[in-house]
């Protein structure tokens, strides 16, 4: 059987022709090259509209890169036309292997988009021989068909982000749905200012934003706003897992402030012991939780005493009723006040002026789990870490997208 054959029944070369294949011996080791032709009375098509079009002129000799055969490289050589379309003008027309400029063929984009969710972008260029460029140029196809093709119906509870990416402080702002099945990525922005979230809301239409009963978003005032504007009927949540943060930032202010004074006087009783009063108790291990058991016993300290406060905390998130969870939290609240740390009343005074947003989390409590939010966070953030390139804004969006953003997948007759 020849190649040829195969490759027919792999990819639909409708209008065009398989003409001959050759095996070349090179330096690094043999490629199997196919010569494509257009087939005689086949009417070449526009890419811009898909349109049948008159043959303007022929370009030079392109090579698409092909799916591995037995390791042997595979290409497709063909020379592309151009059209004169009656709607969009000379353009170059469409083939049914590839997109754009591409120089690799969306049956070897599909291959290289699928191992890129398993493998970090630079294994799969070892992998695949092929370069880092192309593996951006694979995953770039398959998201742009996604974000093309998706289906933002159904979406009644957002989540609204800012992450820090690369160095510096450089932020992203990004959506996510939290209800139903799927908590999937929707957007990211750069920057993380009111103009970047109303652009998704502008392009997302006011129906859209109508039906969106719960957003969720951290104390970022940009977002406040733009929240309250476009979505005014929704219930909007400060999620437990930003005012978490925000408490342990506060505690871990006071430990900072303390060991310093403390080490001053050469005294070391503090050190090493940052995930100590940070992670929660259950999560800690043997050693830390004898480590605490020490500490503990020094009332005087005033992480210690910071440390107590955030636990008595935690009892807020028990509560059902917003009646008796908004009661808990003025009792907290007044007794932190008094606590002679600095970190822990503005704490306070922070809660106090998003009262309304932290009860509202009693309201949501039932529509997503707890730990939706946190889990979003996660996840995002591991990929904006990953240290192989995502240096720029686009690429890092591209990648998002393929972890995150539940896209469909175009269909390949054959998935490779
Ligand atoms: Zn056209």
């Amino acid at each position: 059987m020849r190649v040829r054959t195969v490759l027919n029944r792999l990819v639909d070369f409708k209008g065009f022709v398989l003409v001959k294949e050759c095996l070349l011996t090179m330096e690094g080791g043999m490629e199997l090259e196919i010569v494509v032709r257009p087939r005689a009375n086949a009417r070449a098509c526009c890419s811009g509209c898909h349109a049948p079009a008159s043959i303007y002129d022929h370009q030079e000799e392109r090579r698409f890169q092909f799916p591995a055969l037995w390791s042997i490289p595979v290409f497709l050589v063909y020379c592309m036309r151009r059209v004169q379309c009656a709607k969009c003008g000379v353009k170059v027309e469409s083939v049914p292997w590839a997109v754009g400029k591409s120089p690799v063929t969306k049956m070897l984009a599909m291959q290289l988009s699928d191992w890129a969710k398993l493998l970090s972008w630079q294994e799969v260029c070892e992998r695949f021989a092929v370069n880092w460029r192309q593996v951006y140029e694979s995953v770039k196809q398959v998201v742009d068909w996604g974000l093309a093709h998706r289906d933002l119906d159904g979406v009644e509870a957002i989540g609204i982000d800012e992450i820090q990416f690369g160095k510096g402080h450089r932020y992203l702002t990004v959506v996510y749905q939290l209800c139903g099945q799927t908590r999937r990525l929707l957007y990211v922005g750069q920057r993380r200012d009111a103009q970047a979230l109303q652009t998704f809301f502008d392009a997302a239409g006011v129906l859209w934003c109508g039906a969106i009963q719960y957003v969720c978003t951290d104390m970022w005032r940009a977002y406040l706003k733009v929240v309250r504007e476009n979505m005014p009927d929704a219930v909007h949540v400060l999620d437990r897992f930003h005012i978490v943060k925000l408490l342990n930032e506060a505690v871990d202010n006071v430990r900072r402030s303390e060991n310093r004074e403390l080490r001053a006087q050469g005294i070391e009783v503090l050190k090493g012991l940052k995930y100590v009063f940070l992670k929660r108790p259950e999560n800690l291990t043997e050693h830390q939780q004898e480590q605490l058991q020490k500490v503990m016993n020094q009332k005087q300290l005033k992480t210690v005493r910071a440390w107590l406060w955030k636990e008595k905390f935690q009892l807020f998130w028990e509560y059902t009723s917003p009646y008796w969870a908004r009661r808990y939290l003025h009792r907290w609240e007044r007794g932190a006040m008094r606590s002679r740390l600095a970190p822990i009343k503005k704490f306070v005074k922070t809660l106090r002026g998003h009262e309304d947003l932290i009860i509202n989390w009693f309201k949501a409590k039932k529509v997503y789990s707890s730990g939706a939010v946190e889990g979003m966070n996660r996840k995002i953030n591991l990929v904006t870490r990953r240290s192989y390139g995502f240096r720029s804004f686009e690429v890092l969006k591209i990648a998002l997208f393929h972890t995150l953003g539940h896209l469909p997948e175009p269909e390949v007759a054959h998935r490779f």
